[in-house]
Formats: structure tokens, sequence, C-alpha cells
């Protein structure tokens, strides 16, 4: 089996779990070009952590990036605001997902406990007619 390694878009901050050939692309950018970067993480280590000190890792390594490139070429300096910009998009993204994963989890726990009421009441139900149905074959 191949080793996978946590990968990293730094167009949009996407991030996701590839095998570390070939190079993977970044799935929400528009083909060809952003090649997703590879995290300075193992992924055994990575799928580890808790879902704020991955996002952490992955905020930093946006940032880095961001700074590399603002020293090596003066004239794309002023790009440190669209990272901020694409991890707070990132972010939002993660939250609304988050959200909706809370959401499928409290509808899920309310639709058990409906069914588990419902059963409850047709098992009651059952009880009840079979009891009566011995009180009048009793009389
Ligand atoms: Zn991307």
């Amino acid at each position: 089996m191949k080793n996978l390694a946590v990968f990293y878009c730094q167009e949009c901050g996407y991030y996701a779990y590839f095998p570390e050939e070939p190079l993977p692309l970044c799935p929400k950018c528009s083909a060809p070009k952003p090649i997703l970067q590879k995290l300075g993480v193992s992924y055994s280590r990575f799928i580890r952590l808790d879902q704020r000190i991955q996002d952490y890792y992955i905020s930093t390594a946006l940032l880095d990036r961001a700074q590399k490139d603002s020293t090596a070429s003066a004239a794309d300096s002023h790009d440190y605001p669209h990272a901020i910009a694409s991890m707070q998009h990132h972010i939002t993204d993660l939250e609304n997902e988050n959200k909706a994963l809370n959401d499928t989890v409290t509808w899920m726990h309310d639709t058990i406990w409906q069914l588990m009421r419902e059963q409850r009441r047709i098992s009651r139900g059952a009880q009840e007619a079979a009891v009566s149905a011995e009180s009048e074959n009793e009389e």
C-alpha cells in the first residue's frame, strides 16, 4: 500500500490525504494548476490530532508559505492578505460543515427517539389488546 501524506492547497486552504506520488491537484481550484503542498506533519500523526490542531497546522503552513512567497518576490508581497482571506474562507467552510454535521446528528437523535416512542406505544397497544381479549374470553 502506498504511503499517504497530508496535502493542502495554498490557494483555497483545502486539505486531504493522498498518496505521495503523483503529486495531487486541488479538486476545489480550477485545474490544472494548483498542485497541493505536502504538510510537514506525517499522515499517521495528523489523523490522531484534534480538528482544531489540524486546522492550526494547515493555517500555519499557509501563512508560512505566504510569507516565504512574499520575501521571494517583492511584487507578490501584498499576497499575504489573500492567504488570510482564503484561510478565513476555509474556516467558514469548516464551520458550515460542522453545523451541517451537528444538525444531522440532532435530526438522527430525534428520529431515533421518535421511532422508539412509537415502537413502545405500538407494543403497549398490542399488550392492552391482548389483555382485553383475555378478559373478554373470561366473561
Ligand atoms: Zn485549492
